[in-house]
């Protein structure tokens, strides 16, 4: 019965698979261990890089060895006195007792990365993964077992955010940005029938003409305690928690309704539309939503331009190029944004029949003070040129760029010098009132 009993007690402690101690065992030994505060300890919660591929293209048997090899090595780095633990899933934590300093844990941390680093290898298997280390002190940041296992994990999530292989101590600001994030996550899930998002329209202007050729359509949230929030705020938040598709079709919705009735005065005008990567992962629905707004309100094709950046292209070609088929037959104009930042597939892009690249506001910034960025400028030109799409230079906040653009024949400019995003009601005063810049002699054949 002893020895049966001591089994039991044994496997209740144990992880199945790779026989080390198991949460419950761990949580154990960190509440006994902290009763008795004298010295530093730390938690180390790590989380494998790259398992996940691992389990899903290999085997899962493959990946249980995986695991198992990582626990052994775990326990190799570590001096006896430590504890090693596996959560579960990819997930393992230790306990260091008596450490120093904070830096010592960080220390032992790294060192625990470059083991992971180096590949695993098993009969005909080579595998290559890392790993993000969060770590929480005792007692300075937390006093109970939960506390410090919250924190340890806050600082993993942290370390994963920065971007991988990387050991994060935890701190305060952790909590608050993931609880800022936790809040907006939420309140995203209603910001749609709130009616809490609106749009700001920035005009584009040709050089030549000085004339308002098109307005970018771009997105704001109206929080109700926060206040505006910014479209680089929300939008990755709502590409991951599945949103953005319902938010993309409200920003179609609300842009060619807008544009519909613009046209009745301006009716060469067009908007143009920022699209999100993961957009092009369900092309019908995209296509089809386009389709029938469009319809909606009675528009060609030519009303309306897409911008897409180099990473759509990248992650989707295979998707990619169907789709832009099928939007080019309507007449839609698409554009690349954000035009030269990326450049790694610049043969590709290339290839892709573009109305427009929209030169990254990056480079527009140095234009007038380096003669490098502006070879740049130039050469993006000539490749817009020979390829028949419009250049447009984004970000032009002052007269030096401006000037700069102008010699170098750019067709034409976005920018805060000549109008800043505005919302609808702004829009139509501007139109009606100036369409051409404040400053006309900027821009426009009288010079
Ligand atoms: P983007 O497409 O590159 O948009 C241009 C950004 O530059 C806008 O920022 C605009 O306000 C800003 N800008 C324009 N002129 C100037 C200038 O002269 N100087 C400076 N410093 N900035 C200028 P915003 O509105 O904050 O948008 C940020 C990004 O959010 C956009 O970058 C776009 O990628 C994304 N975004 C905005 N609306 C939407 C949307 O409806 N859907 C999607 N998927 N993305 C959107
Ligand atoms: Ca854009
Ligand atoms: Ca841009």
């Amino acid at each position: 019965v002893a020895a049966t009993m001591e089994k039991l007690e044994y496997q209740v402690k144990h992880d199945l698979l790779t026989d080390l101690p198991n949460r419950q065992a761990f949580e154990q030994a960190l509440n006994s261990d902290i009763q008795t505060p004298s010295n530093l300890r730390a938690v180390l919660f790590i989380d494998l890089d790259g398992f996940k591929q691992v389990n899903d293209s290999l085997s899962h048997s493959v990946g249980d060895q995986l695991l198992c090899a990582v626990g052994e090595r775990l326990e190799q780095v570590l001096e006896p006195q430590h504890l090693v633990a596996r959560l579960g899933g990819d997930e393992f934590v230790i306990l260091l007792r008596d450490i120093q300093d904070s830096q010592q844990a960080e220390t032992i941390g790294n060192e625990i990365l470059a083991q992971l680093k180096t590949p695993f290898i098993f009969s005909h298997y080579h595998l290559k993964i890392g790993g993000s280390v969060g770590i929480s002190l005792y007692p300075e940041h937390g006093a109970s077992v939960d506390a410090l296992m919250k924190n340890a994990d806050i600082a993993m999530y942290a370390a994963k955010e920065q971007g991988r292989n990387r050991c994060q101590i935890y701190s305060e600001w952790m909590s608050e940005k993931l609880e800022f994030r936790f809040s907006l996550e939420k309140d995203l899930q209603n910001a749609i029938a709130n009616r809490e998002f609106f749009l700001q329209y920035q005009p584009q202007y040709s050089i030549k003409s000085g004339q308002i050729i098109a307005l970018e359509a771009l997105l704001r949230w109206q929080h109700p305690s926060r206040g505006r929030l910014s479209p680089d705020v929300f939008i990755p938040l709502a590409e991951e928690t599945g949103l953005m598709s319902d938010i993309s079709a409200w920003v179609l919705d609300e842009s060619l309704n807008v544009i519909s009735s613009l046209r009745q005065q301006h009716p060469d005008l067009y908007v143009s539309v920022n699209i999100s990567a993961n957009e092009f992962l369900t092309p019908r629905v995209l296509t089809q939503s386009i389709q029938n707004t469009l319809s909606k309100y009675h528009l060609p094709g030519s009303a309306l331009e897409l911008e897409l950046t180099e990473s759509v292209f990248l992650e989707h070609a295979s998707i990619a190029s169907d789709v832009i088929q099928v939007l080019k037959e309507q007449g839609i104009r698409l554009a690349i944004d954000d035009f030269g930042i990326g450049f790694s597939s610049l043969n590709y892009l290339l290839h892709l029949p573009m109305d427009t690249l929209k030169i990254d506001r990056s480079f527009v910034q140095h234009i007038h003070t380096d003669g490098r960025t502006k070879g740049i400028i130039k050469t993006i030109l000539e490749l817009g040129g020979n390829l028949q799409a419009t250049c447009v230079a984004e970000g032009v906040e002052i007269r030096a760029q401006l000037k700069e653009l102008k010699q170098l024949g750019c067709q034409s400019i976005q920018g805060y010098l000549l109008a800043k995003p505005m919302s609808i009601g702004d829009l139509v005063t501007f139109l009606n009132n100036n369409q051409a810049p404040q400053d006309s002699s900027l821009i426009g054949c009288n010079n």
